[in-house]
């Protein structure tokens, strides 16, 4: 690129993921650029339910536990930070999260999952298992069916486009640049530096982070790494603003600063396909009645269908080329909750070579198939 003297990191996807990054990377003095694709790309980033969801992660996995722990304990200071560089509210609220139940044995056996999982990570861990008299004077609202939930104090929610909006915004204000409708389709290293072809223009940096959602799978090979990730899809409905009903986000329904009541969590493994489906929408809504049925009530006003970015075993790749120094994959499904992880630790990684502990375990190797 001519226009642009020097330019320590290329950041291919602009992201939950990779404006995180991109903003750590500034943050800390890099001169990075973010290259990324045009309006028509699949981007989970613009279409996802925004929380920050602690309780259930890394069961079995205590070393992801502690790195969304981690990521979700320092929310609040990325949160402030951004809204002081950029004016931008986030709307983060962690006044904690509820996962409804409607089957005394199912809230039992998540009860029990938490306690061996606070056992591996040698803590109690933090959460509540509470009955229905309990859930219901935090949640007034909910129906007969509902049992009870788990309550843990670590999670919360965020607005995700404000999200994008204020890191994009923070990553300009640190003197980053962003180039949108650029598809990056080669990227080569050659004299001691990355190469990034898009069209017929070209890039070129020290380091190169590839952070293009579903595309690394097919970037990632070339700087000798492996992305091997599907997508699986999600679909959603938000409604018409309601009076302040839900002040603790659930993992299927949460009511936004705006007053929408958000509705979600389906899984779907469709392939590259993106659209909304009336049996999985109704679905989902008669679910989310049957926890809250004044919602019954309630008009429902958009839907829209996001493809996440899935692992084989649904944690994060976090590598670093041997092939090709300086050169990473990132990718992971919950880009949210871990925007402060990859804004802080991960880039710390990235600058100076020093592995976390939590994220040793997520390189791709783990998915090779070992034939004898
Ligand atoms: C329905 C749904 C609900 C979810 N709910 C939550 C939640 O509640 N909490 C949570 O933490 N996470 C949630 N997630 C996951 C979260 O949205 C993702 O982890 C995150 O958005 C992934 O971000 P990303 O930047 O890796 O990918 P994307 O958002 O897909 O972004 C990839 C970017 O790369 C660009 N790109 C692609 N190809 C190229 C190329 N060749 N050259 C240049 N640029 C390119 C695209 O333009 C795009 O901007 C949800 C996801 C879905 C789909």
């Amino acid at each position: 690129m001519t226009d642009h003297p020097h330019i320590d990191t290329l950041v291919v996807g602009g992201g939950v993921v990779g404006m995180s990054i991109a903003y750590g990377l500034a943050r800390s003095g890099d001169v990075v650029c973010v290259l990324d694709g045009s309006d028509d790309a699949f981007r989970a980033s613009r279409g996802n339910f925004g929380l920050i969801w602690v309780q259930n992660k890394g069961l079995g996995r205590p070393s992801y536990a502690r790195w969304t722990m981690q990521a979700a304990r320092t929310w609040q200071s990325l949160a402030t930070e951004l809204q002081e560089l950029t004016g931008v509210d986030v709307e983060l609220r962690q006044p904690g999260g509820l996962s409804m139940s409607f089957d005394e044995k199912v809230l039992a056996a998540s009860s029990e999952k938490l306690n061996a999982l606070g056992k591996e990570l040698g803590i109690v861990y933090p959460y509540e298992r509470l009955d229905a008299d309990g859930l219901r004077k935090l949640t007034p609202d909910i129906g007969p069916d509902v049992v009870g939930a788990i309550y843990c104090p670590l999670d919360g929610h965020v607005s995700p486009l404000r999200t994008l909006r204020a890191l994009v915004q923070g990553f300009r204000a640190r003197g980053g640049q962003l180039v949108s409708g650029v598809n990056v389709d080669r990227v080569e290293r050659r004299g001691g530096e990355f190469h990034v072809h898009a069209g017929n223009k070209v890039y070129t940096a020290g380091r190169v982070v590839l952070a293009a959602g579903l595309a690394n799978r097919e970037l990632a090979p070339q700087v000798g790494l492996k992305a091997p990730i599907r997508p699986v899809r999600g679909q959603l409905l938000v409604s018409e603003r309601v009076q302040p009903f839900l002040h603790y986000p659930c993992h299927y329904v949460r009511q936004t600063g705006e007053g929408v009541v958000q509705i979600g969590d389906s899984k779907e493994e469709v392939g590259m396909d993106d659209s909304t489906t009336l049996g999985e929408l109704a679905r989902i809504a008669a679910r989310a009645t049957r926890t809250f049925p004044m919602l019954a009530n309630v008009n429902v006003v958009r839907t829209w269908g996001a493809l996440r970015v899935m692992s084989p075993d649904g944690y994060p790749i976090y590598q670093a080329s041997t092939e090709c120094p300086g050169a990473f994959v990132v990718t992971c499904h919950s880009g949210i909750t871990l925007a402060p992880a990859h804004a802080g630790p991960l880039v710390d990684w990235m600058r100076t070579g020093t592995e976390p502990a939590e994220i040793r375990g997520f390189k791709a190797e783990r998915f090779d198939v070992q034939t004898n």
